[in-house]
């Protein structure tokens, strides 16, 4: 049975608030690529920590993609899939699309557990990018650097670029391999907190 860790909304909140100064000042992101659907609350949360005085709000764009569950029926801390599936991508086909080029992109998600999703939308994008850069004949280089909430400390199948492994990923807290029961996929609220309150203090540290 894999140990299950309960982080809160307020525990959410202030692992954004503390990892904001480090990303300003070392991925100076102009937009942000929220992984859904558990990268979509960091993002946002994040984005109000980011906002320099009289600055704009930084831009969050949306890909829905999802470990596609090819091992059995159980439940998905005991099943992880493989496969990573897109439900939702960026649409490249409107001009808007044309601002990611040339930019530092932050790319949030909730957690980096195999990395195999990291992996895919890093992949893709980059991709994706180049490919329209290319078309337009422009050369400016796209930056991606990567925000998780929690980073397990394990062998990764999903692997990155070494240039974002050594300067352009930052995970707020580096666990151990256990389950992290987030807030938003909570059913009861009350119970969730309860359940995080009893916790020995630091247990995700
Ligand atoms: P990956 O294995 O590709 O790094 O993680 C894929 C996805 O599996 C994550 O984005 C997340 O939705 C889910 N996942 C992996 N580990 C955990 C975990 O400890 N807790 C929760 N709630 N989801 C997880």
């Amino acid at each position: 049975m894999v140990q299950k860790v309960y982080v809160t909304y307020n525990d959410v909140h202030k692992l954004c608030k503390d990892s904001a100064e480090k990303i300003l000042k070392d991925f100076k992101p102009e937009l942000i690529i929220a992984i859904g659907g558990g990268g979509y609350i960091p993002a946002r949360i994040l984005r109000s920590f980011l906002k320099q005085p009289n600055g704009k709000n930084i831009s969050i764009q949306a890909i829905g993609l999802s470990l596609y569950e090819n091992l059995g029926t159980g439940e998905p801390e005991e099943t992880p899939g493989t496969e990573v599936v897109r439900l939702q991508w960026l649409d490249f086909s409107s001009e808007a699309i044309n601002h990611l080029i040339g930019k530092n992109i932050l790319i949030v998600d909730e957690v980096d557990d195999t990395r195999t999703t990291l992996q895919y939308a890093v992949q893709e994008l980059e991709k994706d990018v180049k490919e329209q850069a290319a078309k337009l004949g422009r050369s400016e280089k796209t930056n991606f650097s990567i925000f998780v909430l929690h980073n397990k400390d394990k062998e990764k199948r999903g692997k990155l670029p070494e240039e974002i492994v050594d300067s352009r990923y930052l995970a707020a807290r580096t666990t151990k391999d256990v389950w992290v029961c987030y807030p938003w996929e909570a059913i009861d609220i009350e119970e969730h907190d309860r359940l995080a309150a009893e916790q020995p203090q630091g247990i995700i540290a």
